[in-house]
């Protein structure tokens, strides 16, 4: 775990977050500001800052995580009208909090390309 990342506190049970689903692997968090009327997080319980350090040997966890996102969109009601699974990866992409996370966004029309 790392101190002060928020993600790892959540994981930790140092910080509320609302979580709808959790393993041995990973957590399923509702993010606290939603993008669209689903807004979940797809977060794994080991530190890794970005896809940038995704090493071979994670290969099986981020199946998992993709798996977890579909299984997740399903539960939530969005399968058949669809939804968007997004990782942003770094400044330019807006990622704000350095922990691996995967979003599950649904319940609305989606643009492309995104903004
Ligand atoms: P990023 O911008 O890094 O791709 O996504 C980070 C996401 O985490 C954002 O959508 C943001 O709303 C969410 N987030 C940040 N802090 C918290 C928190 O304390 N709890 C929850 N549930 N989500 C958070
Ligand atoms: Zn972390």
């Amino acid at each position: 775990m790392e101190e002060h990342c928020i993600f790892c506190q959540i994981i930790a049970g140092q910080r509320p977050g609302e979580i709808i689903h959790q393993d041995d692997r990973l957590i399923v968090l509702r993010d606290i500001n939603p993008q669209a009327p689903t807004h979940v997080l797809i977060i794994p319980r080991e530190h890794m800052e970005s896809l940038n350090d995704a090493a071979q040997s994670d290969e099986a966890l981020l199946g998992y995580m993709l798996r977890t996102a579909a299984k997740v969109a399903n539960q939530e009601g969005l399968a058949e009208n669809g939804y968007r699974v997004v990782i942003n990866t770094g400044p330019q992409a807006g990622q704000s909090v350095y922990h691996l996370h995967l979003h599950v966004l649904g319940g609305r029309p989606m643009r492309w390309p995104p903004g």
